[in-house]
């Protein structure tokens, strides 16, 4: 399966962005594991839904109040079948991956106990670990983390064997946002259960490459954001199963959670509104659905393909510059490349690069601690979205080969 010239070219169409310069530069934007761009869909419904439906959800009984609200609760089933969840009422709209684990770790965190266990990994995002400390912060739990080897992939042996009776939940991301790894998430979330332990899947680099599908993965909790998947900024999504959901004390308190409010005893909503707590960003959630569209029209073991041939052909190409090392060479590996050039600094890379049009992400990436398991400060990471082409990984390419001589 390969994506032809028309049909790259029609993608391209859709993100007027592409076509923006920066400087005198073309932009190639590769950058998709920060953002990813959003297609005209995704913004015409934007400026649609504010400019003839505006109205907030579920409170009204006027028309434009019911069509929000249906256009709203339209994504949530959308979502549903997307990641195959077996109700809508296990999908739970948030500001994002970050507030759908904080989401977590605040509700269903309030069961662990002083010496109570959790398994995290060390390539988690910050999203993965600071909400956790919060937690043990206020509880005294303790945090055991998984390792890798060389090539960036976890210590599944290590992961079987910090299971205890202590344990009481894992929590880990499905893609690496650094080394791209895809982590066996069915095997591990099997292991925990095993256990009889919980478990949550941050699925922020995944659900835009391919399509979780909670059966088959059988974890407790997934958490994606609708910005990395071609969708609006400030939504993101919590899968929980039902039981689990329906056991968990509200997150937030406010409007649209409760059943009856008094002063001396409120009754909370059913799910999935009990943690969706205020007015929710209602307009962005109904766009998107359009970016659901677009994924579903383009085709996702299209994107997925399309990414991996970006992924292997800029790998080989940059293996063969000077100086060059990637960090994260699983087999089974997302369209991620984080890579230093000599005793570079990421940074003078990343800003000389921008310098010629080429948009990438330098940094820690929000991983310290697996930086610092690395043994680096940092690294320059370009991430493709199905809207890349060759001839930009070209670009890239003969960009850094203009770089490494300044840096090096
Ligand atoms: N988890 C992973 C693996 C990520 O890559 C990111 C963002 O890059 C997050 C969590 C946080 O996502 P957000 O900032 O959209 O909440």
């Amino acid at each position: 399966m390969e994506i032809t010239k028309e049909e790259i070219e029609n993608i391209r169409e859709k993100f007027p962005i592409l076509r923006r310069k920066v400087g005198d530069k073309d932009l190639i934007y590769l950058d998709n594991t920060a953002t990813s761009q959003t297609p005209v869909e995704v913004v015409e419904d934007i400026n649609y839904l504010y400019t003839h439906t505006k109205a907030n959800v579920h409170r009204g009984v006027h028309t434009l109040s019911q069509e929000a609200t249906d256009l709203q609760e339209h994504t949530r089933r959308r979502v549903q079948g997307w990641i195959n969840a077996s109700s809508f009422e296990e999908i739970i709209f948030t500001r994002g991956t970050t507030e759908a684990i904080n989401l977590v770790a605040s509700s269903f965190g309030q069961r662990f106990r002083e010496g109570d266990e959790i398994i995290l990994t060390v390539m988690e995002h910050h999203a993965n670990i600071v909400p956790w400390q919060l937690l043990q912060s206020r509880t005294g739990i303790k945090i055991r983390v998984v390792d890798i080897n060389d090539k960036g992939e976890l210590d599944l042996d290590q992961y079987r064997s910090l299971f205890n009776d202590r344990t009481v939940f894992a929590s880990f991301t499905h893609i690496s946002n650094v080394l791209g790894t895809v982590n066996p998430v069915k095997e591990m979330t099997r292991i925990a259960h095993e256990h009889g332990v919980p478990v949550l899947v941050d699925g922020a680099q995944a659900a835009p490459h391919l399509r979780p599908d909670m059966q088959d993965i059988g974890c407790d909790f997934y958490v994606f954001s609708a910005h990395k998947m071609y969708g609006p900024t400030g939504i993101g999504v919590l899968y929980g199963r039902k039981e689990l959901l329906e056991s968990m004390p509200p997150y937030q308190g406010g409007g649209e959670m409760i059943k009856h409010v008094s002063f001396e005893h409120t009754t909370f909503a059913d799910l999935p509104f009990k943690f969706e707590a205020g007015t929710p960003d209602f307009v962005g959630i109904a766009a998107f659905a359009k970016a659901f569209d677009f994924m579903e029209e383009t085709g996702i073991d299209l994107i997925a393909e399309h990414e991996h041939q970006l992924l292997e052909y800029t790998t080989e190409k940059l293996l063969a510059l000077p100086g060059v090392k990637i960090y994260g060479t699983a087999p089974d590996k997302a369209a991620v490349i984080s890579f230093n050039v000599g005793d570079a600094h990421n940074y003078d890379v990343g800003f000389l690069l921008d310098k010629l049009g080429v948009a990438l992400r330098t940094g820690h990436h929000c991983a310290q601690p697996l930086m610092e398991r690395l043994g680096i400060p940092g690294t320059v990471r370009a991430s493709f979205a199905v809207y890349n082409t060759f001839e930009e990984a070209d670009r890239f390419i003969e960009a850094l080969k203009r770089v490494i001589p300044m840096v090096m």
